[in-house]
């Protein structure tokens, strides 16, 4: 190849890199429910879904990923700040899911608002200089009047809170009884079909988080993923992120994600079940979000009989 030719081609080959680089949508994961959720398959313990969890954040070099807490659940078992100790002593951040996981849509603001404080004590004591002002909604429930809502929007700003919003979710969270399970059984031609159907629920939600955002802001934002603490999602996450990269995404912090202009704007829209951010601004304009279409009968059925 003459050296002008070679020239070009690096120069070509730089340029397209670059404009991949820029068009490459990105995105922030999150895990809820820390320190436990669902059933674990025998002989697992939540400790090793934490690590197992942590193990693939090193290995895969993602940016730092908020784990949001429930510290109720350290009144049945003290034991369980093992999975919070692990968290943070991987150097990833913590941040608030309410203490007792119930939604705003049963509990006044009041109570909601002391639901958040109760679980400051545990996020304190092990958030060193990491941020943990960030409130994940239990169920994404933001209040189904627009006073519960603002009510505690201007409760959080005053304390310093900022809301970790979601924009893509594929109810992962489906996956983990039935894994637990096919898990005591021993069915592994049932956990490879919970494999495929979980990828392909993922990939829905790509679809679904990139399409609606075309219609609402003609461009990928960067995306905030749902994922929650359980042996299923953990099993599967080296794979998730593979598709992830496959479908041409680049991972970014909790923080990073939400400076997308798309975070500042409140859909100012009750709901009596919540949602990520584009279905709330979906309700706002009287459009009818797309559905997953998740196997739920099927995984409830999955490993019942043996
Ligand atoms: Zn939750």
């Amino acid at each position: 190849m003459s050296r002008p030719t070679l020239i070009r081609r690096v120069v070509l080959t730089a340029l397209l890199c670059a404009s991949t680089s820029l068009r490459a949508q990105q995105i922030a994961i999150t895990f809820d429910d820390l320190p436990l959720h669902e059933d674990l398959p025998p002989n697992e313990t939540r400790l090793q879904v934490a690590q197992q969890i942590l193990s693939t954040i090193q290995r895969e070099h993602l940016p730092p990923i908020y784990g949001f807490i429930n510290a109720v659940d350290m009144e049945d078992d003290p034991g369980l700040i093992n999975v919070l100790n692990a968290w943070r002593a991987a150097g990833q951040p913590l941040g608030n899911h309410t203490y007792t996981h119930i939604g705003l849509n049963k509990q006044t603001p009041a109570q909601f608002e002391a639901d958040i404080q109760k679980n400051e004590p545990t996020l304190i004591s092990l958030a060193g200089n990491s941020d943990w002002h960030y409130l994940r909604y239990p169920y994404l429930w933001e209040g189904e009047t627009l006073d519960k809502r603002h009510a505690v929007r201007t409760w959080l700003a005053a304390h310093n809170y900022k809301i970790a919003q979601v924009t893509m979710n594929f109810d992962d969270y489906l996956w983990n009884a039935p894994y637990a399970r096919c898990s005591e059984q021993h069915n592994q031609a049932a956990i490879a079909s919970l494999e495929k159907s979980y990828l392909a629920a993922a990939d829905r939600g790509i679809q679904i988080a990139r399409e609606t955002s075309q219609t609402l802001y003609r461009r990928d934002i960067s995306y905030v993923l749902l994922l929650h603490i359980g042996a299923f999602d953990a099993r599967i996450f080296p794979q998730l992120v593979q598709l992830f990269r496959a479908r041409g995404f680049t991972f970014v912090s909790l923080e990073q994600a939400q400076k997308d202009p798309a975070y500042a704007h409140d859909p100012n829209q009750p709901l009596l079940h919540g949602g990520p951010l584009q279905h709330q601004e979906y309700a706002a304009r009287h459009l009818t979000y797309p559905a997953l279409n998740n196997p739920t009968r099927q995984l409830e059925a999955a490993c019942k009989t043996k």
